[in-house]
């Protein structure tokens, strides 16, 4: 069976054509993201450059190559970006436009008119190494979905290693051989391209959907004004974390927070410089824990944290470094911070779960409240 390359470059075209409109509808309308934009403007480019390339049996077929060539480059190059964007990274301009230019250039010079390979060998060299490069991006990985990615870095690192077997056909084989036309030229590849565009973006858009659910649920546990966890999320990612101090046999602390007598902030100073001070004493407590630990804001003016491996005299040492840190807060909001009291309950003995903790570490609180504020107690849960 011999399959021409016309048709199959049509098809192509129509394929790019479709998966482009599809994603612009299901994923870049809604989404805006900046992986989403480089996975439509790619099929656009591939849409232009599979056409570009029917101009060969035209008079303009001196047209063909120098940009059929350096848009379909573009479309590769778009693809890099976009896989580079899912880890948040911008692509440089210079290298999305190097490529295209150099195949642009090298079409140009080789006697586009006559010669039907004018320039390809460069442009074998920019499309395996822009597919490579997005496979490498993907392969780095971003925020979630690892299989999927996994998954597309695999595709794309098959299609650069087509490309890649093609250019050495090229050059060993050269266009006119057998090996080269029947394994590698225009028709195969064609064929394997369109089976990848479909591929990809089907992948393309479930990753997009898990990073959508996942960028919800991060904001749906954090504090709008701390960016702290929130009281849910808190509690969700603070049972998880006592799970794991028990299943290691580890110990640790549990701290609740209350600054004191913070509404003569808001009535002296305003609700704003209020907030300020729930940013500021947010900020201490940040600064003061390790990556492990988790804080959250819990209430109002109050706060937790789970600290593992953290003894509960270790835990009053931190309290007593967040309380400096926040003082010293005082200087650049030109007022004075109030003072916070702690409740601290150790996690090594017994099989306390975390709303007795939570409801030891609030009577110990209650006992720094009524013993005149502005300092720590150790409670302990009584299990
Ligand atoms: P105590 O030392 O006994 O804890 O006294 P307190 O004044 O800190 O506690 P109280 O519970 O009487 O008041 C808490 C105040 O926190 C009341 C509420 O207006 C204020 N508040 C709660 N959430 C916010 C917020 O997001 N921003 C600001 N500015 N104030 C808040
Ligand atoms: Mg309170
Ligand atoms: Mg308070």
């Amino acid at each position: 069976m011999i399959l021409d390359t016309e048709s199959l470059r049509v098809a192509f075209a129509v394929v790019a054509l479709t998966l482009g409109i599809l994603f612009y509808f299901a994923d870049f309308r809604s989404t805006r993201s900046p992986y989403s934009a480089w996975w439509c403007v790619s099929m656009a480019l591939f849409l232009a450059g599979s056409a570009s390339l029917l101009l060969e049996g035209t008079p303009y077929r001196w047209l063909a190559n120098p940009v059929g060539n350096a848009l379909l480059v573009g479309g590769a190059s778009a693809i890099w970006a976009s896989a580079r964007s899912l880890r948040a990274v911008r692509a440089p301009a210079w290298m999305l436009a190097g490529g295209p230019a150099c195949s642009a250039l090298a079409a140009a010079v080789d006697s586009p008119a006559t010669n039907p390979w004018a320039g390809d060998l460069v442009f074998l060299v920019m499309m395996s190494l822009m597919i490579g490069l997005a496979a490498r991006e993907l392969l780095l990985g971003g925020s979630g979905g690892s299989s999927l990615r996994m998954s597309m870095a695999i595709a794309a690192a098959s299609v650069a290693a087509f490309y890649f077997c093609r250019l050495v056909a090229f050059v060993v084989d050269g266009p006119r051989g057998s090996w080269y036309n029947t394994y590698v030229g225009p028709a195969p590849t064609t064929l394997i391209g369109t089976a990848f565009l479909a591929v990809a973006s089907f992948s393309m858009f479930a990753l997009s959907s898990e990073n959508r659910a996942q960028v919800l649920r991060t904001a749906a546990a954090q504090d709008g004004l701390t960016g702290l966890l929130n009281r849910d999320g808190f509690l969700h990612a603070a049972a998880n974390g006592l799970l794991r101090i028990r299943l290691d046999g580890n110990h640790g602390s549990l701290v609740l927070a209350d600054l004191d007598n913070f509404k003569t902030i808001n009535d002296n100073h305003g609700h704003a410089a209020g907030d300020t001070a729930l940013k500021a004493f947010a900020g201490a407590c940040r600064a003061a824990v390790r990556s492990g630990d988790l804080v959250g804001r819990v209430g109002g003016e109050e706060f937790a944290l789970l600290l593992p491996g953290v003894s509960a005299l270790s835990a009053q040492a931190l309290v007593s470094d967040i309380s400096d840190r926040f003082e010293a807060a005082s200087a650049s909001a030109q007022f004075q911070m109030p003072t916070a009291s702690y409740g601290i309950i150790p996690i090594a003995e017994g099989n306390a779960d975390l709303e007795q903790l939570i409801a030891a570490a609030d009577t110990a609180l209650y006992t720094a409240k009524s013993l005149g504020r502005n300092r720590s107690i150790i409670g302990t849960s009584n299990r």
